[in-house]
C-alpha cells in the first residue's frame, strides 16, 4: 500500500508514526512538508515571552527516520484528489491512499492595518519576531485581539494575556501598562464553564480587561486604535493579533473545499473522494482547530488503514475528544478535557491550575517528540 501524507504537522507526524510502528517496511509512506522542522503551537508563546530559544523548540525533519517512511522537504503546488496525486517542487507523487494534513494558513494582510501597526503572533516567524518587540516595549496599552473565526487553539489568546501579565510584572512594567483581551467568544472556553470561570477570575485578579463577543476588524496605524466589528474603538501601544485563518492555497485550488474547509465524514475522516482522507485544521470536522484534535483524527485514519491491511480488527471511529493544557502564568497550568461530537452539545472537564499539571504539559510535548522523532527533547 502506497500512502501519500501531505503535511508533517501534528496530524501528519502522528499518522506516519502509528502506521510505521505497526506496519513497518510493509508499507510505503511518503511524507511531504515544505518546512524544515516542526514547532509546537505552545512553543511559539514560550519563545515570544523569552522562556526558551527558537533553536530549542524547532524539531528538525532532517533525521526523521522510520521504517516504511520517506520524508521529502518540498512545496506542494497542486493536489489531484481523483488521481491521489500531488505536484511538488521535487516532482510529482501519487499513491493508493492520500491524506491531506496541511493545516490552516494565516493571512495578517486580511486585517487592514495589522501588518503596519500590530504584530501577529500565530505563525512561527511572527511569534519569534515578537520576542524582540516585547524586549524593547517600555509599557503602555496592550491589546490581545482576535480578528476572525475560526482560529487555532481557542485558549491561546487567554494564555497570551496571562503570560503578558507575568512578563510585564517581571520587567517592572505592569504598573504602567494595561492589558485587554478581545475575543469573539462569549466565554473564554465555551464547552467548559468551570475553565471559563477560572480564567475570568484570573483576569480579574490580574486586572486584565475582558471584551467578549467581539472581533477586531482593522487597526488605524495613524491614530493607533483598534476598530472593532461593533463600531467601538480601543487605543493601543502594542497590538498582538490573531490573524485570519484559511486553508493553504493549494488546498483551495484542489476543489476539495466547501465553505472554505475540507468536509469529512466526522467518524472516519474520509473526504468525498475515494481513498482520500483529511485530518486536522484543514477540515471542517466540527472540533476546534488544535493539535490534539488533529492528532486523534490522524490516529483514527491510521487505525483504519492498519485494519484494511489486515493487521487488526475494525478500527474505532473518531470520538471528538481532546485534552488542552492552559497556561495560567505564575508557573501553573490547568487542563481541560473536551468532547465535540456531531449532534451533541460540546462538554468539558476542568482540572484546576497547578504545578503538577505544568509537568504533565511538559511530558505531553516530550512524549510526542520521543514517539515522532525517536529522540529526547532535552531542552524542554
Ligand atoms: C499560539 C498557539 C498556541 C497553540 N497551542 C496549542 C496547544 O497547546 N495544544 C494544541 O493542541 N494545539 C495548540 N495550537 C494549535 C496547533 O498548533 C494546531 O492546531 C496544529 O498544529 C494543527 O495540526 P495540523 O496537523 O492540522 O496542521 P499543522 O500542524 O499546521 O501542519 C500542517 C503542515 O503542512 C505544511 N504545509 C502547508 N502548506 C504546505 C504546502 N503547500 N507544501 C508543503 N507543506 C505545506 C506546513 O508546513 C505544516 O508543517 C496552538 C496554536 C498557536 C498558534
Amino acid at each position: 500500500m502506497r500512502i501519500l501524507v501531505l503535511g508533517a504537522g501534528f496530524g501528519g507526524l502522528e499518522l506516519t508514526t502509528r502506521l510505521s510502528d505497526v506496519l513497518g517496511d510493509d508499507v510505503d509512506i511518503l511524507l511531504i512538508d515544505k518546512a524544515d522542522g516542526f514547532v509546537f503551537g505552545f512553543s511559539k508563546l514560550d519563545v515570544m515571552f523569552g522562556r526558551t530559544t527558537p533553536q530549542a523548540v524547532r524539531h528538525s525533519f532532517r533525521d526523521l527516520v522510520k521504517p516504511g517512511v520517506r520524508f521529502v522537504q518540498a512545496e506542494i503546488r497542486s493536489i489531484d484528489p481523483v488521481r491521489r496525486r500531488a505536484e511538488t517542487d521535487a516532482g510529482p507523487f501519487e499513491a493508493d491512499v492520500l491524506v491531506v494534513a496541511l493545516g490552516a494558513d494565516l493571512d495578517p494582510s486580511a486585517t487592514p492595518g495589522l501588518v503596519e501597526a500590530g504584530r501577529e503572533f500565530y505563525t512561527v516567524d511572527g511569534a519569534f519576531a515578537t520576542r524582540d518587540v516585547l524586549d524593547s516595549f517600555g509599557g503602555g496599552r496592550v491589546i490581545v485581539g482576535v480578528t476572525s473565526t475560526p482560529f487555532k487553539c481557542p485558549p491561546a489568546p487567554s494564555e497570551t494575556a496571562l503570560m503578558m501579565h507575568d512578563y510585564l510584572v517581571q520587567r517592572g512594567l505592569r504598573d504602567v501598562s494595561e492589558i485587554s483581551l478581545v475575543m469573539p467568544l462569549g466565554s473564554p472556553i465555551p464547552p467548559s464553564p468551570a475553565a471559563s470561570e477560572a480564567l475570568l477570575a484570573a483576569f480579574a485578579e490580574r486586572g486584565i480587561s475582558w471584551h467578549p463577543d467581539r472581533l477586531v476588524r482593522s487597526l488605524d496605524p495613524r491614530r493607533r486604535v483598534a476598530e472593532l466589528a461593533d463600531g467601538t474603538e480601543m487605543p493601543f501601544d502594542l497590538f498582538l493579533g490573531v490573524p485570519r485563518h484559511h486553508v493553504p492555497a493549494v488546498v483551495a485550488e484542489s476543489g476539495m473545499c466547501v465553505d472554505g474547509w475540507i468536509p469529512v465524514n466526522p467518524l472516519t475522516l474520509e473526504t468525498a473522494y475515494p481513498d482520500v482522507y483529511a485530518v486536522g485544521d484543514v477540515t471542517s470536522v466540527g472540533t476546534p482547530k488544535a493539535g490534539v484534535f488533529s492528532e486523534r483524527q490522524a490516529a483514527v485514519v491510521a487505525d483504519e488503514l492498519i485494519a484494511r491491511y489486515g493487521q487488526s480488527g475494525a478500527a474505532p471511529t473518531y470520538d471528538g475528544k481532546g485534552i488542552c493544557y492552559i497556561e495560567f502564568g505564575h508557573d501553573r497550568v490547568a487542563r481541560v478535557e473536551v468532547t465535540f461530537r456531531t449532534g451533541e452539545r460540546p462538554s468539558g472537564q476542568f482540572d484546576e491550575p497547578s504545578g503538577l499539571l505544568l509537568a504533565d504539559k511538559a511530558e505531553f510535548g516530550t512524549s510526542r517528540i520521543r514517539r515522532w522523532f525517536g529522540r529526547d527533547w532535552a531542552s524542554y
